[in-house]
């Protein structure tokens, strides 16, 4: 078993270009039952300001390695979406932006005592917080084609609802594309009702190749540094969940139908 004491083993920070961090957070550690190893929190440096997407589980203090990381500058704090995965560092931060769908979400404590009865040691760390996970302080509503300027460079924010109502992914200057849980490989958490929606979320993306084929795509969990055959295999895959539907197994725990391709696995809530 494996015993994480602080920031430093929990978190894995990868330098992955001279303005871009990855920092890693194993989501299977802290529940398998997720069926997700990794949840990726991107940090961009511009010249003058720090763009940190996604604040990850709130286990343990994220802001001192941010901090290590960007020195004197500037920070921006930005949720793709509110999910308990991605906004559980909230409350270490002054402002929180998110999509304004999901601004109120994030406003009040919330309540994450379904991680109660997980098989992991290090969940117990949440004992002394009675699995409550403190509100963002302020929170600042971004929408569809917003800007946010780091110095050099830029990210514009799209909103990609399906997932969530208020998902976000964000593009930089530079041909990054942060899909957040919009598009990852892996398990897709997604309701049967807003498949057409996903699908034109994932298509507003596909069109930002006509612009570049250079994008490289960074999802929210398990591999990062993807191409655009994500985004193609994904919209397929949810296209084809009719015709395997007979193929569905229940989880108790997610509430959901199982679903797998030879690509992808699907939670179908
Ligand atoms: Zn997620």
């Amino acid at each position: 078993m494996n015993n994480y004491l602080n920031s430093e083993q929990w978190f894995e920070t990868i330098k992955h270009k001279d303005y871009l961090y990855v920092i890693r957070e194993r989501l299977d550690e802290i529940d398998p039952r997720f069926y997700t190893t990794y949840t990726n929190l991107y940090l961009v440096i511009g010249t003058h300001s720090a763009l940190l997407i996604d604040t990850g589980c709130g286990l343990f203090p994220l802001k001192p390695i941010i901090k290590d990381l960007i020195g004197g500058k500037e920070l921006f704090v930005i949720n793709t979406h509110s999910h308990f995965d991605h906004i559980g560092g909230n409350y270490e931060f002054d402002k929180i932006l998110i999509h304004k769908k999901e601004r109120r979400l994030i406003s009040k404590p919330r309540d994450i005592s379904f991680l109660r009865d997980s098989s992991k040691e290090v969940i117990k760390r949440f004992e002394s917080k009675n699995y409550i996970l403190p509100p963002a302080k302020i929170i600042q509503p971004v929408i569809d084609n917003e800007i946010i300027d780091l110095g050099k460079i830029s990210i514009k924010v799209f909103h990609t609802p399906g997932h969530s109502p208020g998902c976000i992914s964000l593009l930089t200057n530079k041909n990054e594309l942060f899909t957040g849980d919009t598009a990852h490989y892996g398990m897709m958490y997604l309701t049967k009702k807003t498949f057409p929606i996903i699908l034109s979320s994932i298509s507003k993306l596909i069109d930002l190749y006509k612009k570049s084929e250079n994008i490289e795509l960074y999802p929210s969990h398990e591999e990062f540094t993807v191409g655009k055959e994500l985004l193609v295999d994904l919209s397929k895959g949810i296209k084809n969940i009719d015709n395997i539907w007979d193929t569905k197994i229940r989880d108790d725990f997610l509430e959901a139908w199982i679903i797998e391709d030879e690509i992808f696995k699907y939670a179908i809530f």
